[in-house]
């Protein structure tokens, strides 16, 4: 499996493609996100913890929790609020 963006609900942030760890996420020509080399995919579901607007599916084989300190870091990096969603 590879995650799924939902372009259209997609806001072009870019937040996702900070946390991926191998750099597969791009902004295309839409501005939107768009998974580049898909076979790269780990399913590690930072990218969709990580995006604010839930345009992400990406992690059907478990509830995300080493992806959810991916996400903390990246936020505490970043100076931006931890969102309100928890994983579990
Ligand atoms: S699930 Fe993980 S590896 Fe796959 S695109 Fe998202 S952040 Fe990258
Ligand atoms: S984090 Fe979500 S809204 Fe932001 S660019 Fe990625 S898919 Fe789009």
């Amino acid at each position: 499996m590879v995650a799924v963006i939902f372009t259209e609900i997609c806001n072009g942030c870019a937040w996702c493609l900070d946390v991926c760890p191998h750099q597969i996420i791009i902004l295309n020509h839409d501005k939107r996100a768009e998974i580049v080399n898909g076979e790269r995919c780990i399913e590690c579901g930072a990218c969709a913890l990580q995006c604010p607007r839930d345009a992400i599916l990406a992690h059907p084989l478990g509830c995300g929790c080493v992806s959810s300190v991916v996400r903390k870091k990246v936020r505490k990096l970043l100076h931006l609020p931890e969102k309100s969603k928890q994983c579990c």
